[in-house]
């Protein structure tokens, strides 16, 4: 590592991973969100926000996700260049669904009013995030900068290959119906074309009741839906309450690798989880 790398906070970890990718053979970021948490629910430790007060630059995802950070980047990161990727130039933003229950995927398209957050779970997306950290990294530290854009067209690249490789993977069950625990995949099923029916949380993330569990069991029927997904950090139980009496099979999805180590290969393994757990849960 070259000494005099700046110290880069980046929130969660998909994006901390690609950052880590751009930064690699320089330095390596700050994780705000580590571990399983989630960055709907989270609060900084004392470490963080040490971190935040010497950093030169902050990435994050923008205030609709990480609203833990809106506080502290106002009195903590006060002379930060914060960068705000779902804002960044080129990244597609799809709205917020409403009620957890869809028909078929949204259009990939820009929209005002509440956006659905979770937009590194796209190729394109993350190419374009990659070009964003490139330049943010690149004029906080201009000594480095031939090596954050070597790195940036080296992740690029390898972002086309992955956007290849998955799509080949999930073409045969596209078509397949199926539900998930949160609204976290918009961006993925737009993009591989997916056929998610629906989401067990509502869009404010509560936990469903018993009436909201019963109407899910009708749907999963209705529409013959082949699985219904957990993820790492939230309860099984409910996802096999959900998909009882139906012949619905479950699987695990991890939107922000929570259970994998933070880095530069993060990202990838991630999305290439993802595809993996949905071709094995909806193969015929
Ligand atoms: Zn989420």
């Amino acid at each position: 590592m070259v000494s005099g790398a700046p110290t880069v906070v980046a929130t969660i970890k998909p994006v901390h991973s690609l950052v880590a990718g751009v930064m690699e053979g320089v330095g390596e970021p700050v994780l705000l969100v580590r571990g399983g948490a989630s960055p709907h629910h989270f609060s900084l430790r004392p470490s963080a926000a040490r971190a935040l007060r010497r950093a030169p630059l902050v990435i994050w995802v923008g205030a609709e996700l990480e609203s833990f950070l809106v506080k502290p980047l106002a009195t903590l990161a006060v002379n930060a260049r914060v960068v705000e990727l779902a804002a960044a130039e080129g990244v597609g933003k799809l709205p917020a669904r409403r009620g957890g229950s869809w028909q078929r995927t949204l259009p990939e398209k820009q929209s005002r009013g509440p956006h659905n957050m979770h937009v590194w779970l796209s190729p394109p997306n993350a190419k374009a995030m990659v070009r964003a950290i490139v330049a943010a990294l690149a004029s906080v530290d201009g000594a480095n900068a031939a090596a954050y854009r070597a790195n940036g067209t080296r992740l690029d690249a390898r972002l086309d290959e992955l956007e290849h490789e998955l799509r080949g993977k999930l073409a045969p069950i596209a078509h397949r119906p199926y539900l998930v625990f949160h609204d976290a995949y918009p961006y993925f099923e737009a993009h591989f074309g997916l056929n998610a029916v629906g989401a067990l949380m509502d869009n404010q993330e509560r936990r469903p009741g018993a009436r909201r569990i019963r109407a899910l069991q009708v749907k999963i029927r209705a529409l013959r839906a082949a699985c219904v997904f957990a993820e790492p950090q939230f309860q099984p139980q409910l996802v096999r309450a959900v998909a009882e009496g139906s012949r619905a099979r479950t699987g695990v999805l991890d939107p922000l690798g929570a259970d994998l180590p933070a880095g530069p290969e993060l990202y990838f393994t991630l999305m290439r989880n993802m595809a993996k757990a949905l071709v094995s849960c909806l193969s015929p």
